[in-house]
């Protein structure tokens, strides 16, 4: 059953005029990725998600990974992050850096939707030997927006559609984090989870007046409070404030995230399954970082492929140091409340919550299928 066919599917959504919303580094007028579709000689069909600007990423997997993939069997996805790590594919130059990584993980999670399909297991079974039923999610929300807007209401709406956790955008500046953490938690509740997300905004000293300021929130995490090169500000604030600090959706390569274990400038790495290298390259991280005690929680921003792979790899994180007797720490997994029909709806089954859970698939592979005629209403030219 070897690879014949790699296809690049890059699309792109453009939000109207006046509906540009992200977080402190800027907004977003288009919600944009690319897919990546693999089929083999019996015409089994895989998956992945290659999480980058569009065009740029399509041309990479289909002039460079097409012929080295072309001809394997799905299983050589164990090995392939390490075969651009050593310039076999892409070149010795550039494995390392951030569009090759993306492009690497959109052909890698496909090869690995096929396994499962192939042996008729959930990837994250595959990946860790155990069966995980359900995660809790997260609500991603509280965004900047372009638009005028009370930041209780999407704070409420996620409240009333069961979110019980939540992640807000703050870094303007320190009148209003304070402002907005002090809103999300007085309605999600005392007992809530409650992250902030900086988006790198800060230097570590305005970070770390601004983190003394909400910590009475109790925070579960604070993510990106200085940009992802800023090691030494990682290391300033964690001397400064004792809270959990996270990184890692703009961190590329297993270089990148050993610095942030080994240095424990972090607490808890965010490897993205539409950027990180794939679902081997995960699993490698996952294993770096509970071996130090540092937690796994994925990023994801993805579309309803990358988000199926995020969840995947969420259900397959070790649970250590917790022996089977004592409760794990929860695995909270993030949610975007933002509109984006590209997670929304190409998938025949779009993710939902119920109960304040997300149910992890337990079908074949990614445990998703994709809607192909969908796809083509926001397909772009290559
Ligand atoms: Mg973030």
């Amino acid at each position: 059953m070897a690879i014949r066919s790699v296809e690049a599917i890059p699309l792109t959504h453009a939000l109207q005029d006046g509906q540009s919303f992200g977080g402190t580094r800027g907004m977003t007028g288009s919600r944009s990725t690319t897919l990546v579709r693999l089929e083999t000689d019996d015409g089994t069909v895989g998956w992945g998600e290659a999480f980058a600007s569009p065009r740029a990423v399509a041309a990479l997997v289909e002039d460079v990974f097409a012929d080295a993939v072309v001809g394997l069997e799905p299983s050589a996805a164990e090995s392939l992050a390490e075969r651009v790590y050593a310039g076999e594919i892409g070149g010795y130059h550039v494995g390392r850096q951030a569009f090759t990584q993306c492009a690497l993980t959109g052909v890698e999670t496909a090869m690995w939707d096929i396994r499962g399909k192939r042996v008729g297991d959930p990837i994250h079974t595959l990946l860790s030997g155990a069966t995980t039923d359900h995660v809790v999610p997260y609500a991603s929300t509280m965004y900047i927006t372009e638009w005028e807007q009370d930041p209780a209401e999407p704070m409420e709406a996620a409240k009333d559609d069961g979110f019980t956790a939540a992640k807000i955008k703050i870094g303007r500046d320190l009148e209003d984090d304070y402002h907005r953490v002090s809103v999300a938690r007085e309605i999600l509740g005392d007992d809530a989870h409650l992250m902030v997300d900086y988006n790198g905004n800060y230097t570590p000293r305005q970070a770390i007046e601004s983190i003394k300021a909400i910590r009475e929130f109790d925070l579960t995490w604070v993510e990106e409070p200085v940009p992802p090169e800023n090691t030494s500000g990682y290391r300033e604030i964690k001397q400064h404030v004792d809270v959990p600090l996270a990184a890692g959706e703009s961190h590329f390569g297993r270089f990148e995230f050993k610095k942030l274990v080994d240095e424990r400038l972090v607490d808890i790495i965010q490897p993205n399954l539409g950027q990180c290298g794939g679902f081997a390259e995960a699993r490698f991280l996952a294993k770096l970082a509970v071996t130090e005690n540092v937690l796994v929680r994925p990023h994801v921003w993805n579309s309803g492929v990358g988000t199926a792979a995020a969840l995947q790899f969420a259900a397959s994180v070790p649970s250590y140091p917790h022996a089977p007797d004592m409760a794990p720490e929860p695995v909270l997994f993030e949610f975007d409340r933002s509109e984006n029909p590209l997670r929304q709806e190409i998938l025949e089954t779009p993710f939902d919550i119920a109960d304040g859970e997300l149910s992890v698939p337990q079908e074949p592979g990614l445990g998703i299928t994709v809607d192909e005629d969908r796809l083509e209403e926001y397909r772009i030219s290559a």
